[in-house]
């Protein structure tokens, strides 16, 4: 092959119709695969995550192979393997004297000021193409944003609605409504379970993957031991397929719903396969419908999935790139309490938060709202540091990377955008979780008591993050009853409120160091 083209393939582009493959010829091409410490390290990611980013790196390389690629695969335990994107890309021209470099965007920020410096350091063309993965491009989600006041994603939800033609009936939405959330909020019933999930045994792939993980990130948080995710495009088909038939049609209706000990309930568990790129996120919405359309399952299920995918997720990765750099340090509400330790070990009296912590520890997973109204919210309440909050979110969740984590924890969890991304703060009461869950039974803490050492520390700390923020979130429309009701509490009771939560929040012991970064 004379002068090729090298195509570097990154561990979240694991997808046969990637633009920089789909716009090359094999014959003339040598993608490039690269496991890099620096990658798996910047932050000390969950060892799951890790495992399975490298297994379905490994499971993609096979299959592009088989299709008649060339792939110059480096592992992270090869010995010469320098540790970095850049050393790899200078190792490979090396091998390979490319006349140029072709690459689909990262989906990261952080990664794509580094590839502006490729070209310079290479000596190399390097022509970086849009990501057309994602259904809405950067161009379109600028020109929706600007002039906008509020970036509300239910109005650029209809938007994708229209130009998907999903669960439209002509120019009208199916059954006449855009979002059938409201009958999407059911608490659990007793006894409530979701199916088991498919099992996936690992490969031997996956086994070698798992035992490199243990071996060369044994200090990074979480466990191996529950290792279920799909590492290939045909695992990912089979996830997919057992969803869309088993729990689909129950999605909404306990998408809200939060069961001690039930980690999965109805959700779609698909995230880490999707980001990764092994799921095609329009194809999946379609065969939604399709079961909607078939009689399968009830128009507010698939409706609410949609919205979940064209809607939420398109929407916060359009928001990520509005607002970066500024995103990754935003801090509107001057939180600066340290991250407590307890978001790693588990160790507190909370029964929800610790039943949270532990199925992100064994899964590398927990659902939308466990992540938003148990842990984001109790950071949200407590003045959690956004950047320690964020790193947090960052390392633990298989699912995680910086374009939807970001603004999912710094804008809907933590206001810290100042309200760029939600109306107002998702900041609730113990009430709010004892609707939702059957945590608050087994809790050593009272849900019905307001303040004193047995009190739900959720209550106390409510009040408290309302009015330590008046300043900044009494004028805020939508938060006008519940600043009514803290000024009609006689002045007795709201200092016993902020007395009660001041005393749990000494309490907090900070985390210790290194959990989240530094070590490697
Ligand atoms: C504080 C916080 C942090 C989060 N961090 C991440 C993250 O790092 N990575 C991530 O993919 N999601 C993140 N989310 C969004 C959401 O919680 C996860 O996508 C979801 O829990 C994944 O599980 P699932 O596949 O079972 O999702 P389901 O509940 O079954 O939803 C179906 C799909 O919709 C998409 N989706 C739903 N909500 C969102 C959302 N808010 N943003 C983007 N996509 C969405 C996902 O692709 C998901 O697979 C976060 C949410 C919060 C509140
Ligand atoms: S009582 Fe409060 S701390 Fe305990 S589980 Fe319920 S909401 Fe969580």
């Amino acid at each position: 092959m004379t002068q090729p083209v090298l195509i570097p393939v990154l561990g979240d582009q694991l997808s046969h119709r990637l633009a920089s493959l789909v716009g090359s010829d094999p014959a003339g091409s040598v993608v490039l695969m690269m496991e890099v410490r620096r990658e798996a390290a910047h932050v000390k990611h969950h060892k799951s995550k890790i495992a399975l980013i490298f297994s379905a790196m490994r499971h993609f390389a096979a299959e592009l192979r088989e299709a008649g690629w060339t792939v110059d695969y480096v592992a992270l335990d090869h010995p010469d393997n320098t540790g970095s994107f850049a050393g790899e890309l200078a190792r490979a021209v090396d091998r390979h004297k490319p006349h140029a470099l072709r690459l689909t965007e990262p989906s990261e920020w952080r990664v794509r000021e580094d590839v502006a410096a490729w070209s310079a350091a290479l000596g190399l063309p390097v022509e970086v193409l849009e990501d057309d993965r994602f259904l809405c491009t950067h161009g379109e989600f600028a020109h929706w944003a600007e002039n906008r006041r509020e970036w509300r994603m239910e109005y650029f939800y209809r938007e994708m609605r229209r130009k998907t033609g999903l669960l439209m009936d002509g120019d009208h939405p199916e059954g006449g409504r855009w979002n059938f959330d409201a009958e999407n909020r059911s608490g659990p019933s007793p006894g409530l379970r979701g199916p088991a999930l498919p099992r996936f045994a690992p490969d031997a792939t996956t086994t070698a993957v798992l035992a490199l993980v243990e071996r060369e990130f044994a200090d990074h948080f979480g466990a191996l031991g529950a290792f279920n995710w799909p590492a290939s495009a045909s695992e990912a088909e089979a996830a997919a397929e057992a969803f869309l038939s088993e729990r689909l049609p129950i999605f909404g209706q306990w998408q809200d719903a939060m069961v001690a000990g039930e980690d999965f309930m109805f959700h779609a568990v698909l995230s880490p396969a999707i980001n990764l790129g092994l799921l095609d996120p329009l194809d999946l919405c379609r065969r939604a419908e399709a079961e909607y359309r078939k009689g399968n399952a009830p128009l507010a299920a698939v409706e609410g999935f949609i919205r979940q995918i064209i809607g939420w997720r398109e929407y916060i990765r359009g928001v990520y790139w509005q607002t970066m750099p500024g995103l990754a340090t935003a801090n509107a509400l001057d939180a600066r309490r340290p991250l407590p330790d307890f978001y790693w070990t588990g160790a507190t009296d909370m029964a929800c938060i610790a039943d949270c912590v532990r199925t992100t520890r064994d899964n590398a997973y927990a659902h939308h709202i466990q992540r938003l109204m148990v842990l984001g919210n109790f950071a949200l309440l407590a003045g959690l540091d956004p950047g320690q909050v964020a790193d947090w979110f960052l390392v633990v969740y298989a699912d995680a990377f910086d374009w939807v984590e970001l603004p999912n924890v710094a804008g809907m969890a933590l206001f810290a955008d100042g309200g760029r991304l939600a109306s107002k703060p998702y900041a609730a009461s113990g009430a709010y979780i004892n609707r939702m869950s059957n945590y608050c039974a087994s809790c050593r803490y009272d849900v019905k008591k307001k303040t004193g050492p047995d009190a739900c520390p959720f209550n106390a700390l409510y009040w408290h993050f309302l009015d330590r923020n008046a300043p900044t979130l009494a004028a805020n429309r939508r938060l006008a009853n519940p600043y009514a009701t803290w000024r009609r509490i006689d002045a007795g009771k709201r200092g016993a409120y902020i007395a009660s939560a001041d005393a749990f929040l000494d309490t907090l012991d900070p985390a210790r160091p290194g959990w989240a970064r530094g070590g490697d």
